[in-house]
């Protein structure tokens, strides 16, 4: 009988759980955290990455210990034919999880087929419940739209997040009222605080609401809130109010969880990163479309990530006067660094 193949783990003992594929750089939106510029250079559309290949990765990961996958994006639904993508990654032995991230916009004409592919849960962007903030911040005319998709998700019975980027200035006044929306939708709320990641060229470290103090504003609303452990390597930090509404909160900036790190980002056309603020990625898309077997991708993944030491946002901490990770020119001449191309 041969022996299974150890699973490898980072030099800081970080196993490789999760994975966050790409599927499309383009979008429908233009946040003003993550696009805020007037135009972009997108990637070459033959370098996007087809089906087979997503597969063949993806399975590759899952050798390796990746049993979550979320698609992401850019704007994942904006990817043509993504049930059929779906259909075919939830098939994946070792793949327990399949879940996507998007901003909602055409989750009622896709959901159901998504739903029918095998997708298990669903997170959607919504950053206000007020349509004309909603334009200011995504500078596009589509809040109902997004309203619709979240209501489209939680119908067809998906298990619904929400995510909202808290910015000072834009919308730390709806704190609650989001909250509120969450619980009545059944959807678990997640405010995630702004970061100064690729893309980010307009963000300043004043304009970041911290964990603490967005706690600070529910409990002055709700009275105390604890603290939920469940999954220790999750992003988010969970908490629960006193009638056991549950949300979380995404503290990058201040308060970075690199330390139980578990996820690995592919680009739309195959780039590999081990870190959402690395500046360096592995072009995996060479190894797709070269002679590479599958057992030598899986032997070059498990020595990438035993050599992985990423901790970015924690370094980001010890950098006194923060700016922007990178400015608009520099983002031109590499999307790479984008965060509409790394997915989030
Ligand atoms: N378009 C989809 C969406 O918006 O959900 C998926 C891709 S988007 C890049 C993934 C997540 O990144 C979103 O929840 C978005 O709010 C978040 N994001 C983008 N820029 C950010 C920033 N500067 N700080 C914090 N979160 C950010
Ligand atoms: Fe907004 Fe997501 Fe598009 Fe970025 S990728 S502009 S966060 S909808
Ligand atoms: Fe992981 Fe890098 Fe984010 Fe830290 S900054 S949590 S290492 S992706």
């Amino acid at each position: 009988m041969t022996e299974a193949p150890r699973l490898p783990t980072d030099r800081f003992s970080r196993p490789l759980r999760s994975l966050r594929l790409s599927v499309t750089d383009r979008c429908n939106l233009r946040c003003t955290y993550c696009m805020p510029e007037p135009d972009y250079e997108w990637l070459p559309r033959s370098d996007i990455l087809d089906f087979d290949e997503l597969e063949r990765l993806t399975r590759a990961f899952a050798s390796v210990g990746v049993d979550r996958v979320r698609l992401t994006g850019g704007e994942p639904l904006l990817r043509r034919d993504l049930p059929e993508l779906v259909d075919r990654l939830a098939k994946i032995e070792g793949i327990e999880e399949l879940a996507l991230t998007t901003n909602g916009i055409l989750l009622p004409a896709q959901g159901p087929a998504l739903r029918e592919a095998g997708l298990d849960r669903v997170t959607v962007s919504l950053d206000t419940l007020r349509a004309e903030r909603f334009q200011a911040i995504a500078q596009r005319d589509e809040h109902g739209r997004v309203l619709r998709g979240i209501e489209a998700a939680r119908e067809l019975g998906f298990p619904v997040k929400l995510n909202a980027v808290v910015v000072r200035g834009f919308n730390e006044d709806e704190i609650i009222p989001l909250l509120e929306y969450a619980r009545e939708q059944g959807a678990e709320l997640r405010f995630i605080e702004y970061m100064d990641v690729g893309g980010a060229t307009q963000w300043r470290s004043e304009q970041v609401v911290s964990q603490d103090e967005i706690l600070a504003t529910i409990e002055r609303c709700f009275g105390s809130v604890q603290p939920k452990v469940v999954r220790e390597s999750a992003p988010a930090t969970r908490f629960v109010l006193q009638d056991g509404t549950v949300f979380g909160v995404i503290a990058s900036t201040t308060k970075p969880f690199c330390a139980t790190c578990d996820r690995a980002r592919i680009t739309a056309d195959g780039t590999l990163l081990t870190c959402l603020y690395g500046r360096l990625g592995v072009d995996v898309r060479a190894w797709l479309r070269g002679p590479k077997t599958d057992e030598q991708i899986r032997e070059d993944l498990a020595r990438l990530w035993r050599e992985r030491r990423d901790r970015g946002a924690e370094q980001r901490l010890g950098i006194a006067e923060r700016a922007p990770l990178a400015k608009a020119e520099e983002l031109r001449g590499n999307p790479h660094l984008e965060m509409h191309t790394r997915g989030g």
